[in-house]
């Protein structure tokens, strides 16, 4: 059973060799306000999602283990700085 294909998002790139190791941290509940920027396909078993609260930004992770989904997220910081590394992630720079 294949995806639909009209219905995919943007995918990262595959990682490259040389790429930054993404600071993945458990994430604590700070404000019910987080706003979805820009998410990468539900296709992938591993998503991403640059979100926004509190005027900064950061990078969530979802990934299904065991039925369960977990998530981590990067440090929260300027929107600048999450933009750069969510562009860094979905050229496979980062990860
Ligand atoms: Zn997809």
């Amino acid at each position: 059973m294949g995806f639909p294909l009209e219905f995919h998002g943007v995918h990262a790139a595959p990682l490259a060799a040389a790429h930054e190791r993404i600071r993945w941290a458990v994430p604590v509940p700070r404000t019910d306000r987080i706003r979805g920027r820009s998410h990468t396909c539900v296709c992938q078993e591993v998503q991403f999602e640059l979100c926004e609260a509190g005027g900064l930004a950061f990078i969530r992770r979802l990934r299904v283990l065991q039925g369960r989904v977990v998530v981590h997220e990067t440090e929260w910081t300027v929107t600048a700085r999450a933009v750069r590394l969510w562009e860094l992630l979905l050229r496979g720079r980062a990860r």
